[in-house]
C-alpha cells in the first residue's frame, strides 16, 4: 500500500533547547509558577503580560518579583519568532518571514482594512498535501509548528503593525501548511489567542482552512469552542479535483460533502468554501452549477478566488487567471441559487504573499 504523506505524523516541533513560554496556556503557566515555588496567580500575570500587554522581554515584567524574573530570564525564553524579512505590497499588505528557534522559516501576511486587519498564519513548515496550484505544496513537509510558534506570528505582526481592541483582528490559517494535519497545536494556539485575559480574539474571527482532510474535519468538529471552518474546494468533479488536489484521491467530493453535511455548526455559522478559479479548468458555467449544488448541501458561503500567478514554480506555468466576465457569470449562478458569494481579490500578489504563493524559494532555512 502506498504511503500518503499526510497519513504520517508531521515531524514534531523542535525548537531550541530551552522550552519557550509562548504556547503555554494559562493553566500551564500557573503550573509553571507553582513548580518554581510561586503562587499560581503569577502564571496569570505572565499570561496577561505576554498577551494583553504584549511585553516581549522579561525585563518588562516588573509586576513579578525580581528573583522569579531572573529565573525566567535564565531558564525560559519567551520565544517570539524573529521577523527577518518584511516585504510590503502596493496594496497595503505586508508579507513577513519569521525565523524560528531552530533556524527554519515560515511566512505570514498582514492585511490591513479600514476597520480591521487580517493576519494570515502558517501552521507548518512547508506542507505535505501537494496541491499542484499551490507554491507551498511544492516544498514538501518540514515539520509542524508548535502552539508558541503560531501565537508568536500573531504577536510579532501585531507588534510590527499595531492593533487595538477598536480595530478587530481576524486570523486565518491559510498560510503555509494544512492546519488539520497539526490540529493539536493549532487548537492550543486557538485557546491562547481567544483567552479573554489575553488577546481575546473572538473564536468567530479565527478560521482554519483545510484542503479537505476528512478525518481532520471530523476531529475539529468534536471540539468546542473551536475555530470556524473553511474548505479549499477548487473543483467540482473528482477527475478535476484529483488532478490538482491529491487529497481528493482518498476523500473524494462525495465523502467531503457528507462530512461537511454532518459538521456540527453553531446557530448562524456557515462553512466557507474557497474556490480558486483557473481559466479553462475550473471556471466553466457547468462548474458554477455543480459548485452551487455542492454548497447547498450545508450552510455555506462561497469565496471565489481568481488564481494568483507565481513565478517561482514552473509547474504552475499552465494555470491562468479567469476572464473578468466569467467571474461575474459565476457569481450570478451562485447568487441566483440563494448562496452568499464573494470574490476574494488576493492581497499581496506583487510580493508573492497571496493565497497559494507562500513559499521559501531557497528551502526551509533560507
Ligand atoms: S493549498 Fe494548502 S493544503 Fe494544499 S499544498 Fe498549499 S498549503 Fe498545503
Amino acid at each position: 500500500m502506498t504511503t500518503r504523506p499526510w497519513d504520517l505524523p508531521a515531524p514534531e516541533p523542535s525548537p531550541g533547547s530551552l522550552p519557550a513560554v509562548l504556547g503555554l496556556d494559562r493553566a500551564a503557566l500557573r503550573a509553571l509558577a507553582m513548580e518554581w515555588g510561586e503562587p499560581s496567580f503569577r502564571g496569570d500575570q505572565i499570561f496577561e503580560g505576554l498577551y494583553r500587554h504584549r511585553w516581549d522581554t522579561w525585563a518588562s515584567f516588573s509586576i513579578l518579583p525580581g528573583t522569579f524574573r531572573t529565573r525566567l530570564q535564565e531558564g525560559r525564553p519567551i520565544g517570539l519568532p524573529e521577523i527577518v524579512e518584511s516585504v510590503p505590497s502596493t496594496d497595503g499588505s505586508t508579507k513577513h518571514v519569521f525565523r524560528l528557534a531552530d533556524g527554519l522559516r515560515v511566512e505570514g501576511v498582514h492585511m490591513p482594512y479600514r476597520d480591521r486587519s487580517t493576519l494570515c498564519l502558517s501552521s507548518q513548515v512547508g506542507c505535505a498535501m501537494g496541491c499542484t496550484f499551490c507554491a507551498t505544496g511544492s516544498m514538501g513537509i518540514g515539520r509542524n509548528l508548535d502552539a508558541g510558534e503560531i501565537v508568536g506570528q500573531v504577536l510579532a505582526m501585531l507588534r510590527r503593525h499595531g492593533g487595538s481592541p477598536a480595530s478587530p483582528v481576524n486570523l486565518v490559517f491559510m498560510g503555509m501548511g494544512e492546519p488539520l494535519h497539526n490540529l493539536d497545536h493549532v487548537l492550543r494556539a486557538f485557546r491562547i489567542l481567544s483567552d479573554p485575559r489575553g488577546l481575546a480574539i473572538s473564536p468567530r474571527r479565527i478560521t482554519v482552512s483545510t484542503s479537505g482532510l476528512v478525518p481532520g474535519i471530523r476531529a475539529l468538529g468534536s471540539h468546542h469552542p473551536r475555530p470556524r471552518l473553511a474548505v479549499s474546494l477548487n473543483a467540482t468533479t473528482d477527475a478535476q479535483r484529483s488532478r490538482t488536489m491529491p487529497v481528493n484521491r482518498v476523500w473524494n467530493l462525495e465523502a467531503l460533502g457528507e462530512c461537511l453535511g454532518a459538521f456540527p455548526l453553531q446557530r448562524g455559522e456557515r462553512i466557507t468554501l474557497e474556490y480558486v478559479l483557473l481559466r479553462g479548468l475550473s471556471d466553466g458555467l457547468e462548474d458554477g452549477r455543480r459548485l452551487a449544488a455542492f454548497a447547498k448541501r450545508f450552510p455555506s458561503k462561497v469565496n471565489l478566488i481568481p488564481f494568483n500567478a507565481t513565478e517561482s514554480d514552473p509547474r504552475m506555468a499552465d494555470f491562468q487567471p479567469p476572464e473578468e466576465s466569467r467571474i461575474g457569470e459565476l457569481c450570478r449562478i451562485l447568487s441566483d441559487s440563494g448562496l452568499t458569494v464573494s470574490v476574494r481579490r488576493s492581497r499581496g500578489q506583487d510580493v508573492a504573499g497571496a493565497c497559494g504563493q507562500l513559499v521559501r524559494k531557497r528551502g526551509f532555512r533560507a
